[in-house]
């Protein structure tokens, strides 16, 4: 069976990575020339880094992330205020068998594409066209010089992210929702931040109408800073648009002086428009499916997109396994129901937390600080933290 993986994103070298585990021949078609540093910081939940540690790579890990030592560090943003922090470390390796850590997306990206043969992924590949024929696919792939390229295989993923190629040609669209916000997204060098951001925790400032998020990630040397505020006319989804730091400080002015210097000492930002997307009604028709933020593209508020396109791409590759060339669409139909509720519930969950986040300041703001205080997150996080993603090697489909 020849299987082309579309995107060499996190969800598709991962996706590439299972299924030579499992024996298959898999080649990623990815448009970008070269995987280059693109991106800021990424969660690793527990419930990435166990398919990592199954893909053998769990002493990488450690090498370039940072293992939290506390996380939902809650402060007001007024003062600095600690609302509430939890533990890490020890007590979610004791509740779910692995730590939580957070890197630059960059670096696992390096890891994954260091553990795949150079063979297995073609540069410079853009996906422009998707076919299915009796029993193959043809895809179309426009190169950098003008040229095309034709590729018939067996089987086609479309990893090919939030603005996926592939997914239009197996469901009807979706809208995309405007959110009515934005995330700057900035990497401070360690030594140009104030201290207390370098502690190897994920700290969250709640503010009225805007928060940020932030954590050290490449073994420290730099600090992840994310603040989700009102978009104005910003309206661009994209993860490489440049914004304008002026603007960024502009949103935080009256904030904790601590906050403001974490703030102040980004040289450069990137900015996007935060888009909201229905699940989809379906992700796979007849030989092809969608993996990772093409089938399941949400807003970041859980921090579990590269989480979900891990457990799609090890599910997927169970499924496949078990296949011959003629079942392939059975065996797309049985990841599909196993992978889809989930990724779904995730999706639907990432809504509607800014504005819990975004309080003003008043009796319901109080009473979510008060909530804060008495959480216990890392405890009410088993059903996305303590999942395990393999599917039981046969059986029937789980009903849809
Ligand atoms: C440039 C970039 C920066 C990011 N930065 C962050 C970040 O800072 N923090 C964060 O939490 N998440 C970030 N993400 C998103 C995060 O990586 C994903 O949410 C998550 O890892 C799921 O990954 P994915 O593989 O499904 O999709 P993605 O990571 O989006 O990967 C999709 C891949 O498909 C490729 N592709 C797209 N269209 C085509 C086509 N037609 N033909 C061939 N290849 C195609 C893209 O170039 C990309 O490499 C970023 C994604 C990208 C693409």
């Amino acid at each position: 069976m020849r299987i082309a993986i579309v995107g060499g994103g996190l969800g598709g070298l991962a996706a590439a990575l299972f299924l030579r585990q499992a024996g298959l021949d898999a080649t990623v078609y990815e448009q970008a020339p070269q995987l280059r540093e693109v991106g800021a910081g990424v969660v690793v939940a527990p419930n990435m880094v166990k398919p990592l540690a199954r893909l053998g790579l769990a002493d990488e890990l450690p090498k370039f992330a940072v293992r939290l030592d506390a996380a939902w560090e809650f402060r007001r943003w007024q003062d600095g205020r600690v609302l509430f922090v939890q533990p890490m470390g020890e007590e979610c390796r004791r509740l779910y068998g692995a730590d939580c850590f957070v890197a630059h997306r960059a670096d696992l990206l390096a890891m994954l594409q260091a553990a795949l043969p150079a063979a297995q992924l073609k540069l410079d590949h853009r996906c422009v066209a998707l076919r299915q024929t009796e029993g193959a696919l043809h895809l179309q792939f426009a190169h950098r010089d003008g040229g095309t390229s034709e590729v018939r295989a067996d089987v086609a993923i479309g990893a090919d992210g939030i603005h996926s190629a592939v997914s239009p040609a197996l469901h009807r669209p979706v809208q995309a929702r405007f959110s009515g916000l934005c995330a700057f997204r900035c990497l401070v060098p360690a030594a140009e931040a104030p201290p207390p951001a370098l502690r190897p925790v994920q700290t969250l400032w709640l503010g009225p109408g805007r928060h940020v998020v932030h954590y050290p990630i490449s073994a420290g040397r730099l600090v992840n800073v994310v603040a989700i505020v009102p978009a104005g006319d910003w309206r661009t989804e994209s993860w490489t648009a440049e914004g304008d730091t002026t603007d960024l400080r502009a949103e935080f002015a009256g904030w904790d002086e601590g906050l403001r210097q974490l703030v102040g000492s980004a040289q450069s930002t990137k900015r996007w428009a935060l888009y909201d997307r229905d699940p989809l009604p379906q992700w796979s028709h007849g030989r092809a499916t969608l993996l990772g933020d093409a089938a399941h593209a949400m807003l970041p508020f859980f921090a579990q997109g590269a989480a979900q396109a891990l457990e799609d791409a090890e599910v997927l590759a169970t499924c496949l396994r078990e296949a011959s060339a003629a079942s392939v669409p059975e065996a797309l139909q049985r990841y599909e129901a196993l992978r889809r509720p989930r990724a779904s519930q995730v999706q639907l969950m990432s809504r509607g937390r800014e504005v819990r986040n975004h309080l003003p300041d008043g009796p319901e703001q109080r009473q979510r600080d008060a909530e804060l205080a008495r959480g216990d997150p890392l405890a009410q996080s088993a059903w996305l933290y303590g999942h395990e993603a393999r599917p039981q090697p046969a059986g029937p489909l789980p009903p849809a």
